[in-house]
């Protein structure tokens, strides 16, 4: 069993809070993405579970053991790393076979185990180059290969695509659904790519400042946030996020208005007068003649099978994004009306937490 447990983890460097004391349990074989903006602690947290840094407080656990303290060679883990971290003098065979050379496998079991998984990462007929004459796609290849030789209980990626173009994303990305589902490994991958974060996760770690802000099924972040973070970390493009205020409370709902005047209802539960953000996804407004939402098209960008219009509104600080049909004939200026249903309204109290439902 490979099931990860961070209990009360945390790590400061000098003042800096890097992770707040953190609870997180992982199951055995699950793939969890965590994912938030820059500095927010994603990468400590990854590489306290490593052992490439020392907790301030907490503990950490793989299948029961204990192994806050343990050397990262002894964890039963292994990471892939951005940079790649190969080494140049090796060939790609050599670079796979390092780490099992290191644990002083036999020759013949080595070139086994290294045969096998070169094949199953199509990296047989590479296996004598040296890492200077493989692509960026290739070269993440090899890194990922050497990191599950050892068969690890666990592999702990850290943003493992960030450096490749956008056409290697998608099929390295399709890669690693392979082999997860081929390995049965427990992974831990961090990014700051939602589309990775939704299509591969079991489950989603939305981080910010520090601390986890949710963790869940990729749907249910996408359909209830927990909080303006996630709301944030989770769509594209993002929720549409509008200064607004409670102006009704009722049994069904309440009825917010906006800072330009818009008014929506939305099923979820507060207070007369209590100042909120609202949020609304793009792809949730529908036209609509006598929608709340209005504003003048200042931006217009035409994907193909859809399109987002700009819209700016009279006498509002905040523009707001519409998905469009990627047919619609749109001019720029043209004024738009938009509506949404009640139950697809977010809204955030001042705290940042979505008002409850
Ligand atoms: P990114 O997406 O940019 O990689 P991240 O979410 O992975 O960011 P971390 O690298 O975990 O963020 O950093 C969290 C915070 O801790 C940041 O404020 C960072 O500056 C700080 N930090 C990280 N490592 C150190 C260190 N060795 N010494 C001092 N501060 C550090």
């Amino acid at each position: 069993m490979a099931n990860v447990e961070v209990r009360g983890l945390a790590k400061r460097f000098g003042a800096v809070e890097a992770l707040s004391p953190t609870d997180l349990a992982i199951e055995d074989g699950e793939f969890i993405v965590i994912v938030g903006p820059s500095g927010c602690g994603k990468s400590t947290l990854l590489r306290l579970i490593a052992g490439l840094e020392e907790p301030s407080e907490g503990t950490i656990s793989i299948g029961g053991k204990d192994i806050t303290h343990a050397p990262p060679a002894d964890r039963g883990l292994a990471m892939v790393f951005q940079s790649y971290a190969l080494y140049p003098h090796l060939t790609v065979a050599e670079n796979i076979a390092f780490p099992l050379r290191v644990a002083r496998l036999s020759r013949a079991e080595v070139k086994d185990r290294v045969t096998a998984v070169a094949r199953s990462l199509d990296l047989e007929p590479l296996l004598a180059r040296r890492p200077r004459a493989l692509s960026g796609g290739q070269r993440q290849r090899v890194s990922i290969a050497r990191a599950i030789v050892r068969e690890p209980q666990v592999l702990l990626l850290d943003e493992p695509l960030s450096n490749l173009d956008t056409e290697l994303r998608v099929r390295m990305r399709h890669e690693f659904a392979r082999l997860h589902a081929q390995l049965g490994t427990t992974m831990i991958y961090v990014t700051h790519d939602q589309l990775e974060a939704m299509t591969l996760a079991n489950r989603i770690v939305v981080m910010s400042e520090g601390q986890v802000q949710q963790v869940g099924a990729p749907i249910e972040l996408y359909d209830r946030p927990a909080s303006l973070a996630v709301a944030r970390a989770i769509g594209s493009p993002g929720m549409n996020l509008i200064p607004a205020q409670v102006v009704a409370a009722d049994a069904d709902g309440v009825t917010l208005q906006s800072e330009d005047g818009a008014q929506v209802r939305a099923t979820v539960r507060g207070e007369a007068g209590a100042v909120v953000t609202m949020g609304v996804r793009p792809e949730h407004l529908v036209a609509s003649a006598a929608g709340a939402f209005q504003g003048a098209v200042e931006l217009f960008e035409r994907l193909g099978p859809l399109s987002f219009a700009h819209l700016g509104a009279p006498g509002a600080m905040h523009t707001i994004v519409a998905q469009l049909p990627g047919d619609q004939r749109v001019t720029l200026g043209e004024v738009l009306h938009f509506d949404i249903a009640p139950g697809l309204v977010h809204a955030f109290g001042a705290d940042g937490r979505a008002l409850p439902r």
